[in-house]
């Protein structure tokens, strides 16, 4: 893929076996379907494994316990065996963050066979005590109830490496300077620090500059690129409805060409196969397409040949195509600078440009999350029924009939209908037949939309179980076939092909129509 990196400065994409990582580490990363380093991954990781210490600015969601973890982790496995008991701190504000923290650290060291120990307040002493006899090698806690552990002698910290200080200015904020500060008495001076935190006041400087060794300053480009000018929405779509909502999204929406994001290389591939099946071509771009694979992606939606482009990030870094209108989001990005970069691909040269993401229910208040860091709003759509998609493609044909109008052939087009009005046509009738026939070559459905009532619900309120006898006949489509009578096909035989070759449940099935040469069958649209 070619790179036309003008309006961002992310660096060169950094792979995670850039750095000098357990193999392990790497596995562990893979399981998790991290492919490439974020920004402040890439910035801290290289420094912390080199023995350096960081301070930086970095908020939630910018994956910033990675940053730390790893290297972390790699510092803890790299421990001769007689080292420890605790190698390595992490001090954060909150039980819920400790907790989170410490899930994040036993995913990370999962195939090290390294677990993190939670320590907090507002539990009983007791299991956190017997977890920190079992020999804990990570310990990550609220620094009120570290400190408590420290005076009832249950921690020792004297053989401690490696020192975590996360979301500082909150752990200040909440009063436990003093505590921060008799754990890191406690801890040995040559251990390594570092400091993370979403804003830098004095104080926060002060207590780097006091506990801090000549520290490595992450230089985060915070006033990334604007994305104000991007129309931004999401939709609460669970695990198991995206391809659904996926399809439902791309029948609908505006004219130009459309980036869907998914999050690893499989999932890439797997959707562009899944669209291709629903009768949308789509083109994977992903990291196992070499150079060349990438190049002739790109240009096939530059040339306007493919619409659908499903992507991982690294392969889309740069991506710079005018007329994609649309980005998709299938999972919510990471962290907002993803965000930021992934929905960047659209409203490119002053254009217009949406974007879309997926939402899981757990995952909502993220949403909020990057609406605040963003400063902007991110609206809640629904995912687009049967009704929104039948008059979108209503609206869609009469765009067709507005540019026809003006159109090359429209002069011969009067003069034939003048002859079939001689003939005794109506304009209406004649209108009526030019328009259902256009429909059905363009799959419109043209009643009128304040009739179209909508027997299934959208995807995201859709029961498991089927429920095809609920749609009526005139929400069918019609199948066509190529036989009729004249091979003596009857209604039966295609039935049952239908049930036996394809497996389609009988009752779901609509109205036979043979004909001579051709036979149509209907069945809800989904089938
Ligand atoms: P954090 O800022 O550490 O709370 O991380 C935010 C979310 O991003 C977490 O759900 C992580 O699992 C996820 N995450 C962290 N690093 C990466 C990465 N390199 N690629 C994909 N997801 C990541």
């Amino acid at each position: 893929m070619s790179h036309h990196d003008t309006d961002e400065p992310t660096p060169e994409p950094t792979a995670f076996q850039d750095f000098a990582l357990d193999p392990a580490i790497l596995r562990a990363l893979d399981d998790l379907g991290f492919e490439s380093p974020t920004p402040v991954q890439a910035a801290s990781i290289p420094p912390l494994l080199e023995g350096r210490d960081v301070i930086g600015r970095a908020r939630t969601g910018s994956g910033k316990t990675a940053a730390y973890a790893l290297p972390m982790l790699q510092c803890v496995a790299d421990a001769p065996k007689e080292a420890g008991p605790v190698l390595a701190l992490v001090l954060a504000p909150t039980r819920e963050l400790a907790q989170q923290v410490a899930s994040a650290i036993d995913d990370l060291g999962r195939h090290l066979r390294i677990r993190a120990t939670a320590v907090y307040g507002g539990a009983s002493f007791v299991p956190q005590l017997k977890a920190l006899e079992r020999g804990a090698t990570i310990v990550v806690g609220t620094p009120g109830r570290t400190l408590d552990h420290l005076n009832r002698g249950s921690l020792d910290l004297s053989g401690t490496r490696f020192l975590v200080l996360d979301e500082a200015d909150e752990m200040l904020r909440m009063g436990f300077l003093d505590d921060v500060e008799a754990i890191l008495a406690a801890c040995p001076r040559s251990r390594q620090t570092a400091l993370l935190s979403a804003t830098m006041p004095d104080d926060i400087r002060r207590v780097a500059t006091g506990h801090l060794h000549d520290p490595v300053e992450l230089s985060l480009d915070d006033d990334g690129p604007r994305v104000d000018h991007i129309d931004q929405s999401w939709m609460r779509v669970p695990q198991r409805h995206k391809l659904e909502a996926l399809h439902r999204v791309l029948l609908t929406g505006p004219p130009g060409a459309t980036v869907v994001f998914a999050r690893t290389r499989i999932g890439c591939a797997e959707v562009a196969d899944a669209l291709a099946q629903m009768g949308i071509p789509a083109d994977a771009l992903h990291g196992d397409l070499n150079q060349a694979g990438r190049d002739r992606v790109v240009e096939r939606l530059r040339a306007g040949a493919t619409r659908v482009v499903v992507a991982t990030d690294v392969a889309a870094r740069g991506l710079d195509v005018d007329h994609v209108s649309r980005v998709i989001n299938l999972d919510l990005p990471p962290d907002v600078e993803t965000y930021v970069h992934r929905i960047g691909r659209t409203a490119r040269a002053g254009r217009d440009g949406e974007a879309i993401t997926f939402v899981t229910s757990a995952q909502r208040r993220r949403i909020g999350g990057f609406e605040k860091a963003l400063g902007i709003t991110i609206r809640k759509l629904d995912v687009p029924d049967d009704l929104a998609i039948a008059v979108h493609r209503q609206d869609l044909l009469q765009e067709e009939l507005v540019e026809a109008s003006s159109g090359p052939a429209i002069a011969e087009a009067h003069g034939f209908a003048s002859r079939l009005v001689d003939d005794g046509w109506s304009l209406h009738d004649l209108a009526a037949a030019a328009l259902a026939r256009l429909a059905a070559l363009r799959d419109v459905d043209l009643r009128d939309p304040d009739a179209l009532t909508v027997d299934e619900p959208p995807p995201q309120s859709q029961p498991q179980a089927p429920h095809h006898q609920a749609v009526p006949d005139e929400l069918h489509v019609r199948v066509f076939f190529s036989i009729g009578d004249r091979q003596g096909v009857r209604p039966g035989d295609l039935v049952g092909a239908l049930a036996n070759e394809a497996g389609l449940p009988v009752p779901a099935l609509g109205r036979i129509d043979i004909q001579h040469r051709k036979a149509f069958v209907s069945m809800p649209p989904e089938m």
